[in-house]
């Protein structure tokens, strides 16, 4: 990614970058460069060299010992198959009693939605073990408010073709702005998890700009998730006037970087609304390139004075891969709003992605027969995200690192060897294990050694995946299906282990309310890091191509350092992360 033409050196003044170090990396697996990107700013990878292994019995070695050393920490299960449904409470029955869930959770969500055409809406919280995190009450009347908005302004209104045709004309949104109705279009692509991030950072600009949210309905976007605002549709209908909008791109004539290097936009004129203007000043829409290449000017976004001066144009189409949330709180015009309606600042894409993102019925169907099948009835649910790459070969590397993490942080059990006289009886507790791969073989491998093995702690140990797709596919409805509904079985689990930098695990993290242990990113595939894995400071996604630009200083600068909600990520040194400082 190409970022401001500076970097932060010691005494925080800025000098130029090579273009090539500027390449970074938006999601696992795009940039090579990406830790000389970080090395350039002064960053290091959290990853260092301890000694490798490479075959299975000094893996095995390393796992199975003799003393039992776990504290194993035990839920109350509870089945998913029995159901009360109230208006705003489900009742359920399970062994310690009866237990009753706020299936609007907290007022996130709306009441009175057609409850059998999205079912996972109301009955997903059942699901849960943990309740999840209040929204705060300005959240949600806030969120009533844009959902509101959504239906004055939505597809099918009055105010939304009169917008469509002041964006055919080409004339500036005066007429449009005073209906109070402007637009954000969020263009969907890339793995899933970017496009989850993508879109929810696009509803909070929404939401904190008073715009309606409008998301481009290809690569399954239209086909996953049940609609999230009542009686009113998000999705960008046909016939758009922008034809070419889904190949916006950094050399885009219209994106806001562009304009304001060739002087079609200017910020000095200062905050007059757009009627005020001459038509000339503004355009009729503007496109908004946040993707992991975003460019100096395009990173511009997150400045106060280019804020005064987007927020006069109606219509705004913006692309990123990226959770751009951590960028909003740099912007001082929205950080106010930004502490209101988040009071817990590390708990924003937890309830923006829980409010948003709803398995359409299929899915459900993916998620509640396999979770019923596989990992009801077990005890404690240990979630394990194995993201590779289709051309990676398995790796015992990477088979050690899972091993030693999740041994280290006392998540799965020791092993014992084969013959070993100091066998405890039988626990009675039962651990099941849920891996997502796009590969099988780490999966067989865990679960053959806990077949193979008994463990120290006398606990019975399950191992499951739902699929392994094998390869990345793209505009494939059934692997997008799969990989929606793992994420949401990983969401789940009672305690998750994420692969650094994958937006997939960001999601699972989020959507379950879950700090995870994030296992560091190998130096190469020859190396375990040491440590294997750390937790995470929060539940939030990780920005992976943040600005490095201090908007009042005019000079580059390091954005971890600017506002205390902000902190740079662990699993990627110079992305940036929402924290919760008390
Ligand atoms: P990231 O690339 O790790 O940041 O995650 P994305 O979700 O954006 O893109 C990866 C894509 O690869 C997913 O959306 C899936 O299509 C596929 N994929 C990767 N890992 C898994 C997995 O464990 N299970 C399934 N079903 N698909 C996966």
């Amino acid at each position: 990614m190409r970022q401001r033409e500076a970097k932060v050196g010691a005494n925080g003044a800025a000098t130029p970058w090579n273009e090539q170090q500027q390449r970074q990396r938006s999601a696992a697996g795009r940039w090579l460069d990406a830790d000389e990107a970080a090395a350039a700013l002064g960053f290091t990878p959290r990853t260092k060299r301890p000694p490798s292994c490479s075959a299975i019995n000094a893996v095995l070695a390393g796992f199975i010992l003799a003393l039992p050393k776990m504290v194993i920490l035990v839920g109350v299960r509870t089945s998913a198959s029995a159901v009360r449904i109230s208006s705003a409470h489900v009742v359920q029955p399970g062994v310690s009693g009866e237990r009753s869930y706020d299936k609007l959770l907290g007022g996130l969500l709306a009441d009175g939605l057609d409850e059998r055409s999205c079912r996972s809406r109301y009955q997903s919280v059942m699901y849960r073990r943990r309740p999840g995190k209040q929204p705060s009450p300005y959240l949600v009347s806030k969120l009533r408010q844009q959902e509101a908005l959504q239906r004055r302004c939505g597809p099918g209104t009055a105010a939304y073709s009169h917008a469509l045709e002041q964006l055919r004309s080409g004339r500036s949104g005066g007429d449009t702005a005073s209906q109070g109705c402007k637009y954000l279009v969020s263009i969907s692509y890339r793995g899933l998890g970017n496009r989850i991030l993508a879109t929810a950072s696009a509803f909070l600009y929404a939401v904190l700009t008073g715009r309606v949210l409008l998301v481009d309905p290809s690569n399954e976007m239209g086909e996953l998730f049940c609609e999230p605002f009542p009686d009113t549709t998000w999705l960008l209908p046909p016939g758009f006037p922008l034809a070419s909008y889904t190949n916006f791109s950094i050399t885009t004539a219209e994106s806001y970087g562009n304009m304001l290097r060739n002087n079609v936009i200017r910020t000095d004129v200062g905050d007059v609304p757009a009627s005020q203007l001459p038509a000339s000043q503004l355009p009729a829409f503007s496109y908004v390139h946040l993707d992991h290449d975003a460019t100096e000017q395009d990173n511009f976004f997150f400045c106060d004075e280019d804020q005064r001066v987007l927020r006069n144009i109606s219509w705004l189409v913006m692309r990123t891969d990226c959770y751009i949330a951590p960028g909003l709180f740099l912007v001082m015009g929205f950080q106010e709003e930004l502490g209101r309606l988040f009071p817990e600042p590390d708990t924003l894409f937890h309830h923006i992605v829980r409010y948003l993102f709803h398995p359409n019925n299929h899915v459900w169907g993916l998620v509640t027969r396999y979770y019923d099948a596989y990992l009801a009835t077990a005890q404690q649910r240990v979630g394990i995200q194995v993201r590779v790459f289709g051309s990676q070969p398995n790796s015992w590397e990477l088979l050690e690192q899972i091993m030693k993490c999740t041994q280290k942080e006392k998540l799965l059990p020791e092993l014992l060897a084969a013959a070993d006289p100091a066998s405890p009886a039988p626990s009675r507790k039962t651990k099941a294990v849920l891996v997502t791969s796009l590969k099988s073989w780490y999966y067989e491998t865990l679960k053959g050694m806990y077949w193979e093995h008994a463990t120290a702690t006398g606990e019975a140990v399950s191992v499951h995946q739902p699929s392994h797709e094998e390869f990345q596919r793209f505009g494939a409805r059934s692997h997008d299906a799969k990989a929606w509904a793992e994420i949401y079985l990983l969401s789940l689990t009672d305690a998750l282990v994420t692969t650094a930098w994958s937006t997939f695990g960001y999601v699972a993290q989020g959507l379950g309310g879950l700090t995870p242990w994030v296992m560091y990113r190998q130096d190469n595939d020859t190396h375990v890091p040491d440590p294997p894995c750390g937790r995470d400071v929060s539940m939030e996604p990780c920005f992976h191509a943040p600005p490095f630009y201090d908007c009042r200083l005019k000079r580059g600068a390091d954005t971890g350092k600017i506002v205390p909600q902000v902190q740079h990520c662990i699993d990627m040194s110079w992305g940036l992360k929402i924290i919760h400082r008390s």
